[in-house]
């Protein structure tokens, strides 16, 4: 792959390293994407399915090997270098640069998991909106656990690879995050969608129909709670799922509830639980369904089951923010529209459309035009390819 032809944060981390390490140039380059979830929101962790796809935003790691168990990373979009020793890694211990525990979390579970790394130095640079439900977090860990177990010249799956980097973020950042964005990020394949379940981690890839696009729109709203929300929200279902089983002997898990199971927890008084649980419920019946519409060009009860995703995250699960049904709302009312909905965690970032080919401009336009008011920024709107999963090149190949 000729140089010019990179991605620019690749280009990015190529070009820098010499300059940080002493004039030593990078052995390999190493890729993975963000993504943006088109339906299927808050179910990766209660056992759902999910319908993400790869964005063309990458977190792109340039590295060469070390020979004394130190790892150096330079983080572009922080200007910071932070380093570690691999044999001090402790997830207790957290390490000062909040950034530089995603790249030691991802060494650590690989080391967990027996994995023989070597030392490293690395640049790590990403286009990838930081914090803006677009997952840069798992970008940036399938990247750099990409990154080391080839530079230690060791085969790793993709499957297992994103099961190490979801491991890193949930016992060393210490963000309980489902499986969604690691997978999506390590395996996806380009002009397709992924429907994962999240459970046996088998998954099926669904084509992008010809004849739509995906729009983000971002509304740069700050995002403070939502770790703490998210936290909070996986404890209502891990509880609500209890009360359940314990009163329906036939329940293991969220798949085998139906609506009129849910009556348990409203009539034993637990009215935030059942409105979580609805959620769940309908949005794993709502995913699987999408996914069935857009295979079969239904593309207008994809929307609408989009739109019905976006109502029970707000009014069931309480994720939503007016930044968000703004942006939701202006969608929807844009020529060519079939649905629209927040994506992923909720609380700020971004929302996702699915647009008619051809109108995704307009909707650009209309977005970057009525968004914005007092309270509102110029929102970045960006018509999204569905891209390729993480990748290597090796020294020759750029
Ligand atoms: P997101 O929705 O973008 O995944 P998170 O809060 O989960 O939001 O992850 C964002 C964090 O991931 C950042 O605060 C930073 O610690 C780390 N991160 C993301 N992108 C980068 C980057 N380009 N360089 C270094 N660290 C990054
Ligand atoms: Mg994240």
């Amino acid at each position: 792959m000729p140089a010019e032809t990179l991605p620019p944060p690749a280009r990015q981390a190529l070009s820098v390293f010499p300059e940080v390490f002493g004039g030593r140039t990078p052995e390999l380059l190493a890729m993975a994407p963000g993504r943006v979830n088109v339906i299927g929101d808050h179910v990766d962790y209660n056992d759902g399915f999910v319908l993400p796809a790869a964005i063309g935003f990458n977190a792109c790691v340039a590295a060469a090997p070390r020979g004394d168990g130190c790892i150096r990373v330079r983080a572009v979009s922080f200007n910071e270098t932070g380093q570690f020793s691999l044999a001090d890694l402790r997830p207790s211990a957290r390490l000062r640069q909040a950034w530089l525990n995603y790249p030691a979390g991802m060494a650590w579970s690989l080391r967990e998991d027996g994995f023989d790394l070597t030392g490293a130095d690395m640049v790590l640079a990403s286009d990838v909106p930081i914090g803006s439900a677009l997952s840069s977090s798992a970008a940036v860990e399938v990247a750099v656990g990409t990154a080391l177990h080839r530079l230690a010249g060791l085969e790793l799956t993709g499957r297992r690879l994103a099961q190490l980097a979801q491991r890193a973020e949930n016992d060393f950042v210490g963000m309980n995050c489902g499986i969604m964005d690691q997978f999506i990020s390590a395996l996806a394949e380009p002009g397709h969608l992924m429907l994962l379940d999240c459970l046996s981690l088998a998954y099926d890839l669904v084509a992008v129909p010809a004849d739509a696009v995906l729009v983000i729109g971002n509304t740069k709203a700050s995002r403070s709670l939502v770790d703490s929300a998210y936290n909070e929200r996986r404890a209502q279902c891990d509880d609500g799922l209890a009360s359940l089983r314990t009163g329906l002997a036939h329940v293991s898990g969220w798949r085998d509830l139906g609506l009129a199971d849910l009556e348990l927890l409203r009539t034993g008084g637990r009215n935030v639980l059942y409105r979580r649980a609805r959620h769940v419920v309908t949005e794993i019946q709502r995913t699987m369904d999408t996914a069935a519409c857009l295979e079969d060009g239904r593309l207008d009860e994809a929307g609408t089951h989009m739109f019905a995703s976006h109502e029970s995250l707000r009014d069931d699960y309480e994720v939503s923010s007016s930044a968000l049904d703004r942006m939701v709302a202006l969608m929807m009312s844009a020529p060519g529209c079939f649905g629209a909905r927040l994506t992923g965690a909720g609380f700020a970032g971004c929302a996702v459309a699915l647009v008619a080919k051809g109108a995704e401009q307009d909707m650009a336009d209309l977005l970057v035009r009525e968004f914005p008011d007092a309270h509102h920024p110029v929102p970045d709107v960006f018509v999204s390819e569905a891209s390729a999963g993480a990748r290597a090149l090796g020294r020759g190949d750029w």
